[in-house]
Parts: C-alpha cells; structure tokens; sequence
C-alpha cells in the first residue's frame, strides 16, 4: 500500500522503515531534512510538505511530539488539510491530549478525512524491532481496516474504543511508567545509601513480585549512568501534562502523577530534559547525597 509518514525522529524513522520492509511504498517528510535523506537511502520517497505527502496519499501517518506540532502539520501552511481528499485517513501515533485527538477528528470529519488515534508504548528498541504496543481509538471499521499495517510495526495493536481512547490508554501508561521508574530509583538509591551493592539489590529483587520491564529496562541503565535517550524527560512533562489536564477535566485525582511532575519539573531546571527519563536517579541521587 502507499503511505505518507510525517515525523521522522527516535520513534518514527524506524517505524518507517519497518514499513518498507513490510512492502509498503512510503511517501516521507519531516522538518529535519536530513532524516528525509535518511529514510530515502532505505527506499522511500521523499516529499516537501505535508502537503506534498496528501496529494500522494490516501493514507498518512503522524508521528510528532506533541498537539502544537501535529495541529501545525495538519492545519498549519503547506499541512496535510491543505490537499488531502475526501476519503482520506489520518493516523496520528503521536502521544497526545486526547481532547486534541477529539477536536481535530471532528474538524477533519467536516472534509470528509477520517481519523485514528494509535499512540504506542516500548520505545525505541521496540520500534526498531517492530515490536510496539499500539493502543487505538476511532472508528472500529477503520480500526478492522489499518489492523495489519499497524501490526507491521507492533506486536500488539488493541483497539480502546472512541476517538481519543487511544491517548487515554497511553496517559494512563505514561503515569504507571513514571512511577515505576521512580520506584526502582528510590530503591537503589535507599540501597546504595545503606552501603548495599545496588547491582546485587537488583539481580535480587528482579525476579520477584517488584519485577518489571521498566525494572528490567531501566535499572541497568541507571546502574551505567547511562542517560541517554530513549525517551526524554521533556516528552514525559509533556505526557505528564496532558494526563494532569485530562484528569482534572473529569475531577480524577492523580496524586503520584502529580509528584512525578514536580520530580521531572526538578530535573528540567538541573538541565536533564535532553536526557532519559532513568535520569529521575539523578534527583534521589541528589536528595539522598549519595
Ligand atoms: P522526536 O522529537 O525524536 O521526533 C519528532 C520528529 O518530528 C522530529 O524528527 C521532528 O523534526 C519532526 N517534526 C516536528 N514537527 C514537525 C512538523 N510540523 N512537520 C514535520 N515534522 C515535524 O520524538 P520521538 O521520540 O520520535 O517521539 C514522537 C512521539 O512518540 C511523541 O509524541 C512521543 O511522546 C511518542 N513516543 C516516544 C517514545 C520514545 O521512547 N522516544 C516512546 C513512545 C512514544
């Protein structure tokens, strides 16, 4: 099938690429023009706008940082509503407000464009392995009709509900992460402190109930000091942002998720938004003295 993809960084340069490898012809664009040349070494082709990639596809895929860029590039000059035909679908991947997701369905309908909202989970290592966990919102027909170009980069695609669901599931995910990774930095670094080998504390305690992939992810590297991203601190306050507006729009206390937005607003200010969310280490380092 021909597809546009739009946004070519950690998460969709390799998604992208896992879709030529499936067979898909793909049509590509991001701000950043070497990313383009990138992808076009791997067999795609390369376009100059998000315009130029609607008037080539019927079917685009988005995957940007957050509401602002993925409103710009549908909305904005040279975007995607600039030429895209009726009968078009666009599937955004990004993590967005799920409110966002809602609105811009809404107005794409009145074009006649459809729209899904599948966020994924697993990060970069699982992008390049095409092994992404996609969580899906939008009409269940659409649903049932994109299922297997979805599964091209997944090894789990599950379908939430309305327009917007998707992004749900992912704030919700996005809450459990930051706490999980805050749980096992707390944990190594109360271990450290009481003159107790971490590395040991966390081959231990891995196989048991405090076991986790983020455990299993993520303590390794904060073991390394190894901060390099992966997911970013910046797009976690963005997440953390979103869910924290989406839950107090519905009066839903988020009580940890608030925490875990002063701990990563802390981090910003010691300029670690550039850096792994295992950085959340670097705060208990801090506050512990170790
Ligand atoms: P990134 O910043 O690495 O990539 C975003 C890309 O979008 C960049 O190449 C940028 O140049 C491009 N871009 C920005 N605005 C654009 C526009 N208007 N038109 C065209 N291109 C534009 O981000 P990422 O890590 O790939 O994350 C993308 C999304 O996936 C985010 O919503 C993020 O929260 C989510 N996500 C990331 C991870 C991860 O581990 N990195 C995991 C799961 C989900």
């Amino acid at each position: 099938m021909k597809l546009g993809f739009i946004g070519l960084g950690i998460m969709g340069k390799p998604m992208s690429k896992n879709l030529i490898k499936a067979g898909h012809e793909l049509v590509v664009f991001d701000v950043n023009k070497s990313a383009i040349d990138e992808l076009v070494v791997a067999g795609a082709i390369a376009a100059k706008s998000g315009a130029d990639v609607a008037s080539q596809c019927d079917t685009i895929i988005t995957m940007l940082p957050n509401s602002p860029h993925i409103h710009s590039a549908v909305f904005g000059e040279n975007g995607i509503a600039e030429t895209a035909k009726a009968g078009t679908v666009l599937i955004d991947m990004s993590s967005i407000d799920p409110v966002v997701s809602k609105n811009m369905g809404a107005q794409l309908e009145e074009k006649g464009i459809e729209m899904l909202d599948a966020p994924v989970s697993g990060g970069e290592p699982k992008a390049v392995d095409g092994t992404l966990s996609v969580m899906v919102g939008g009409k269940k027909d659409l649903f049932d009709k994109y299922y297997d170009i979805l599964m091209n980069m997944a090894s789990s695609v599950v379908y939430v509900g309305e327009l917007g669901s998707g992004n749900v599931a992912k704030l919700a995910n996005q809450i459990v992460v930051a706490v999980n990774i805050a749980a096992v930095a707390e944990a190594l670094t109360f271990a450290k402190k009481a003159g107790t080998d971490p590395e040991l504390v966390y081959q231990a305690i891995r196989g048991g109930l405090a076991g986790s992939t983020v455990m299993d992810v993520k303590a390794p590297m904060m073991l390394e000091g190894n901060y390099k991203p992966g997911f970013r601190i910046e797009l976690h306050i963005k997440d953390l942002n979103n869910a924290l507006n989406a839950a107090h729009s519905i009066n839903s206390p988020v009580p940890l998720t608030a925490q875990m937005m002063e701990v990563m607003q802390f981090l910003k200010s010691e300029g670690h938004d550039k850096d792994d969310h295992d950085s959340i280490v670097k705060y208990y380092e801090k506050i512990a003295g170790t």
